[in-house]
């Protein structure tokens, strides 16, 4: 498939379609997501995420927001206030460090996306202390952020890297070990499974593949 003619404009409706397409995303894959954590964890990472996301669904429609940057910093900040366990602050720190990279620019540029996704990155890996090949959200998040390290890609070239990228990644957790988190208490018993928060975090850059269409 080519690249559409006209280049994607990253302005705040992009950036409040992409919320909603993660949130319908995480809202589909609930049972799947709760499915897998049940079988390494304590099955509630879809009901975790589906509740984050709804709230911050509800919020990013608010007129106020008139940047991409304070789009991504409101997902946070529900993320962080509504959702319990692992996932909620790793996430929230995430969405608010892309937010803050974005800063408050009506329009922003497919180079500051990529630096965006590499914050968020930098933001999980700061407050979790993952590496990849941990068994985590790391080893779908590092990869698609690895995959858009060199840089001059359009919107539509770095939404399809990075899902390609994260999609190889989740697969990759499931011969692992898990050494963070609940599922690291499983030590050998995690092998075999793929990871939840892989799973999730894929279908941030899946739905970022979405939208670019
Ligand atoms: P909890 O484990 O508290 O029940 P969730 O079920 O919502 O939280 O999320 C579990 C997911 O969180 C795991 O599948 C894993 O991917 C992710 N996770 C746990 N600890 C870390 C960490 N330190 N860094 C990155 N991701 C982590
Ligand atoms: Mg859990």
């Amino acid at each position: 498939m080519s690249d559409t003619a006209v280049e994607v404009s990253l302005d705040v409706e992009f950036f409040r379609r992409w919320v909603v397409e993660f949130a319908e995303a995480i809202d589909e894959s609930c049972d799947d997501l709760t499915r897998l954590d049940a079988a390494i964890g304590d099955a509630d990472h879809g009901v975790n995420m589906r509740r984050g996301m709804q709230a911050a669904v509800d919020a990013v429609g608010a007129e106020e927001l008139v940047s991409p940057g304070a789009v991504l910093s409101m997902v946070g900040s529900r993320l962080i206030s509504v959702v319990g366990g692992a996932a909620g602050p790793l996430y929230g720190t995430a969405f608010r460090a892309m937010g803050e990279v974005l800063g408050s620019r009506p329009v922003v540029g497919p180079d500051d996306l990529v630096k965006a996704l590499r914050a968020g990155l930098d933001a999980i890996q700061r407050i979790g202390a993952a590496e990849p090949g941990d068994k985590t959200i790391v080893d779908a998040w590092y990869p698609a952020a690895r995959a858009l390290e060199a840089g001059g890609r359009t919107v539509r070239a770095i939404a399809r890297d990075a899902e390609k990228a994260s999609l190889e990644g989740m697969t990759a957790t499931i011969p692992m070990r898990a050494r963070k988190g609940r599922a690291s208490y499983l030590g050998w018993r995690s092998e075999g499974h793929q990871d939840p928060g892989a799973t999730s975090a894929h279908l941030i850059f899946a739905s970022l593949e979405a939208v670019t269409r």
